[in-house]
């Protein structure tokens, strides 16, 4: 059956989403417009767009091989990605590996401290509150997630995090750290859902400690483009 587009849903900071013919399928549409503290920070970095498209659907594909289920169905485009449609659990799920970002500042500690363990903490999905800091039990308590989805999405995560780490050091490349979104299914699974894309990781060169991330665009580094172009070129070839 021809899946075909429909109404838009959504539009985001990044991306915008797509009704289709099929209830459980939509289509999603990344853009090329950046954003960074909670939406203050606005500009647009030319090919991102399609440059997260391909690198997620990329991870994506590669996390479904060992056995992680992600939302992912098919590339349509440069652009465009059908995926199943999912309600979003309300938390963002960050992975780290080295101190960077806002786990520096908040511990008053400098960037690149390589941890033993890798670490995970909650922020509650609610630009209004510029997503807060959440921990496992307040989202129980708030009807975010159950204990079960929670204990899931850390399992989920810390195995994200395995597959990515081992992936992205092959191709010269330190995962410092990440944030994930995870979706319900209809019949109640939950599956890895949204991007992941250097808007969404922080990438290290493993040589040089280059960032290779929206950091440059945060930080007004310069060459932003370029730094998602390389990206493109160490995944792709
Ligand atoms: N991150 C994200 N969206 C957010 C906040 C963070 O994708 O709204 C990612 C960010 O790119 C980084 C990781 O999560 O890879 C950890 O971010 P951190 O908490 O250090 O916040 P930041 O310094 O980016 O504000």
């Amino acid at each position: 059956m021809e899946i075909n587009k429909t109404e838009q849903l959504y539009e985001g900071k990044a991306k915008k989403v797509y009704a289709t013919t099929d209830p459980n399928l939509v289509i999603v549409s990344y853009k090329d417009d950046a954003t960074a503290f909670n939406g203050l920070k606005k500009g647009t970095i030319t090919g991102k767009g399609v440059v997260n498209n391909k690198m997620s659907n990329y991870l994506m594909s590669l996390l479904e091989k060992e056995g992680v289920p992600t939302h992912f169905v098919e590339e349509l485009s440069d652009r465009e990605t059908l995926v199943r449609r999912v309600e979003i659990v309300k938390l963002e799920v960050i992975i780290r590996n080295v101190s960077a970002g806002s786990f520096a500042k908040r511990f008053g500690v400098e960037e690149g401290i390589v941890f033993a363990e890798p670490t995970i903490e909650f922020s509650y999905k609610n630009d209004d509150l510029h997503d807060p800091l959440m921990n496992a039990y307040h989202a129980i308590a708030l009807g975010v997630a159950t204990r079960e989805e929670i204990e899931q999405i850390k399992s989920m995560a810390f195995k994200v995090n395995e597959v990515l780490k081992a992936y992205f050091l092959g191709i010269g490349v330190r995962l410092v750290d990440f944030k994930l979104e995870f979706g319900r299914t209809p019949d109640g699974r939950i599956v890895l859902a949204d991007e992941i894309s250097p808007d969404t990781c922080r990438f290290w060169d493993a040589e040089t400690g280059e960032k290779l991330d929206k950091d440059r665009f945060r930080r007004d580094l310069g060459n932003v483009e370029g730094a998602y172009a390389e990206m493109m070129k160490r995944v792709f070839g």
